[in-house]
């Protein structure tokens, strides 16, 4: 790529050759010189892609284009672009630099049922796609050797519209896969399922240094119910949800048997890969050695992440069900239907207990984690049954999540940290320099960045509205009326996640005259943008929609609450960036993690949260305010009534006065310091390349270097 260097103009056809290329590894998602590229092609497309850049390539009339090509900056960029790619691609990173550069087998295949990897590509749900696809950025920044694998899904999630009455309307689009960037690797793998085997094609999709195998089965040669394997995400019916996890795994793992990927570590991301494990039995089986061996073999060469402390919240199916639709699996491994049935169960035989996708994945691996201290603990006592000892000693440990600070942080916002305290993010090492000196930065200037943030946030969601109301038929009143919504100056809260129900996003309504008399304050208001998806099939969080969206019509609160559609991860980085304060009201303990609270610190933003998930770990009284938790109380009217009570004194007595005592330049001093301390005290410790070399070093080697054993 270093030849083309020099500034010059070139032929449209080079041009366009050289931007697909550069499209084609999602580096440029979190590289400025990468995206800032394809948003120069055309602002407008940009926007009306949701920053896709092949589509947006698309777009660009062709005298743009050759307007372009004969612009020698805009050329510079592109090459200069290249070149950054090319010189990060081949660069030493952190993992090559250590000891275990030696370990030329050494590999790991990460297992995910989704990856949210970047707004324009719509294979998440929520948190645990983005941590997914956080993951493999950061183990591409470190110069990890792995390579993920998933399902590659036609109509991605859904898509999220409210009608005239609040109630969601689901859409399901059909996505072109070559305009996410994907390559067709030209294999396929004929992956059993109940009697038949069905056909997957294998995506791939770089990101950075990692590839991402991604099986579709929507080809002719299955038949229709086969083609829906990989139509969306967590589809609820059962029998559909088996066979895509039988697909993910078995099928996972024969893809990169059929690439030639030799893998030495297995990490499942959450227990609905657990079937992969079941794959590698097999073909360790199949060289000889005996299954109860094999399964020996895989399990020390296995990492299992849990992500949920609920009980509920475990893919159960019929055991029947699962040998049937396993197929010729069962008779691979050699083992009856009762032990493959076992597999599952924590009681060995016990006919009532149904077959757990968690339990088949805490059997076949050795490392076990929770995703935050608490969340171990809680898994150690939820799974103490299954290793027959108490609590304290079941083996699972933590691995607390992060965030990926490129791919989350404002560019306005690096630029600022990177001026003010030599912030450092492109080395490519787990700790970044920088943020350490936080509390050194002059007030006036920290606040000049935060209320800019704030600013474009409102106009974000100012447009963001019109055009949804325009959309929902309003009339050009109400269009027109919502640039008056919302103000620039005001301190602004962020809710938004997804809508499951133990996440409470109605909890702040909880006494609406008080939450009235504090949003509406003549000198002191408050305002509060809500966002976020309930899963089609849950009823209830529907309703939390609709309800929020009746509220945010509510006069008493004079349009001081705001509820935008389709919480994607570009809604999340102007939310994460514009509020000074990010709420997180779940149910403790039913937040594993979370992990969109890591992000507002990356802005100087403060948590407001009650003490679950990651968050008791993270605070220390003066990052952020923690909601008194009242999770011993049973009833749930009475924990939710202590845990709002909470909320409000807190609103009232402490974050609401910092917010607006200011000193005669303006600042609000105090508020200052805290914003300081939390860009000083959390970003260091929950991003991701801490979080990816902690695997690394903790699982990942580790379960490399006894595999053999
Ligand atoms: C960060 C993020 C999440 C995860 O948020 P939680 O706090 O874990 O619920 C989900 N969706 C989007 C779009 C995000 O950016």
């Amino acid at each position: 790529m270093a030849r083309g260097r020099r500034s010059q103009s070139i032929g449209v056809d080079d041009l366009v050759s050289h931007l697909r290329d550069l499209a084609s590894n999602l580096w440029w998602s979190w590289n400025e010189e990468g995206w800032s590229v394809f948003q120069t092609l055309d602002p407008n497309e940009w926007r009306a892609t949701n920053h896709s850049p092949l589509w947006t390539l698309e777009r660009t009339s062709r005298a743009r284009l050759e307007t372009l090509a004969c612009d020698p900056l805009f050329v510079k960029r592109v090459y200069d672009g290249l070149a950054a790619r090319s010189a990060y691609l081949g660069e030493r990173a952190w993992f090559q630099r250590g000891t275990a550069a030696r370990r030329d087998d050494f590999r790991v295949a990460y297992f995910c049922s989704e990856f949210g990897l970047h707004e324009s590509i719509q294979q998440y749900a929520g948190g645990l796609g983005i941590l997914a696809g956080d993951h493999l950025k950061s183990a591409s920044d470190l110069g990890i050797p792995l390579v993920g694998v998933g399902l590659a899904y036609r109509h991605g999630y859904y898509i999220q519209q409210l009608s005239r009455d609040g109630s969601t309307q689901v859409l399901y689009p059909e996505y072109d896969f070559h305009r996410w960037g994907l390559e067709d690797t030209r294999e396929t793998i004929a992956c059993p399922i109940g009697s038949r085997r069905v056909t997957a094609r294998i995506w791939r999709m770089w990101v950075g240094r990692v590839p991402l195998y991604l099986l579709d089965s929507d080809l002719k040669a299955n038949a229709p119910e086969d083609r829906r394997l990989t139509e969306g995400l967590y589809k609820g019916e059962p029998l559909l949800r088996l066979r895509q996890q039988i697909l993910l795994g078995i099928g996972g793992m024969l893809a990169l048997t059929a690439l030639g990927e030799r893998v030495s570590v297995l990490h499942l991301n959450e227990g609905h890969a657990a079937f992969a494990a079941l794959q590698r039995a097999i073909d360790i089986h199949s060289h000889g050695r005996p299954i109860q061996e094999s399964f020996d073999a895989v399990r020390r060469a296995t990492v299992f992440t849990t992500h949920t402390p609920v009980p509920a919240g475990h893919d159960r199916y019929a055991p029947e069900l699962v040998v049937s639709e396993l197929g010729s699996t069962v008779d691979r491994l050699g083992l009856t239907p009762m032990q493959v049935a076992n597999l599952g169960r924590v009681e060995a035989g016990d006919a009532k207990e149904t077959f757990c996708m968690t339990v088949l994945a805490l059997r076949l691996a050795e490392r076990v984690n929770g995703v935050s201290k608490l969340h171990a603990e809680v898994s150690r006592s939820m799974w103490k049954d299954f290793y027959g000892v108490p609590a304290a000693k079941v083996p699972i440990g933590s691995i607390t999540n992060g965030v990926h600070v490129k791919t989350w942080i404002d560019p306005d916002a690096e630029r600022f940290w990177k001026e003010q305290v030599g912030l450092r993010l492109t080395k490519q090492a787990p700790t970044a320099t920088g943020w350490a000196h936080a509390e050194e930065v002059l007030p006036a200037r920290f606040w000049a960045m935060r209320s800019r943030l704030r600013h474009r946030l409102v106009h974000f969601v100012r447009d963001r509205l019109a055009l949804q109301r325009k959309r929902r038929g309003e009339g050009q009143g109400a269009v027109a009326a919502t640039y008056a919504l919302l103000s620039e100056d005001v301190l602004t809260i962020g809710f938004a996640r997804r809508f499951a129900t133990y996440k409470r996003a109605p909890l702040v309504f909880h006494d609406p005259d008080r939450l009235a008399r504090i949003l509406t304050s003549v000198d002191r208001p408050v305002q509060i943008i809500f966002a976020g998806k309930a899963h089609p099939r849950d009823d209830q969080g529907q309703e939390f929609v609709q309800k929020i969206f009746e509220l945010t019509r509510d006069a008493r609160f004079g349009g001081r609450v705001a509820l935008i559609e389709e919480y994607d991860m570009h809604v999340g980085r102007m939310l994460v960036s514009g509020c000074d304060v990010w709420l997180n009201t779940p149910i403790r303990p039913y937040e594993a993690s979370g992990t969109s609270g890591m992000k507002p610190p990356l802005h100087g933003g403060l948590n407001l949260s009650i003490l679950d998930g990651w968050w008791p770990e993270a605070t220390d009284g003066i990052n952020g305010w923690s909601i008194g938790c009242h999770e011993s109380l049973e009833d749930p009217k009475l924990r939710d009534t202590a845990d709002a009570e909470s909320l409000y004194q807190l609103l009232e007595q402490s974050v609401v006065p910092q917010f607006y005592e200011r000193d005669e330049a303006g600042i609000p001093q105090g508020w200052v310091a805290r914003s300081l301390h939390s860009a000083a005290t959390i970003p260091p410790i929950f991003n991701s390349h801490r979080m990816v070399a902690e695997y690394t070093r903790k699982a990942y080697v580790p379960a490399h270097q006894i595999r053999g054993g």
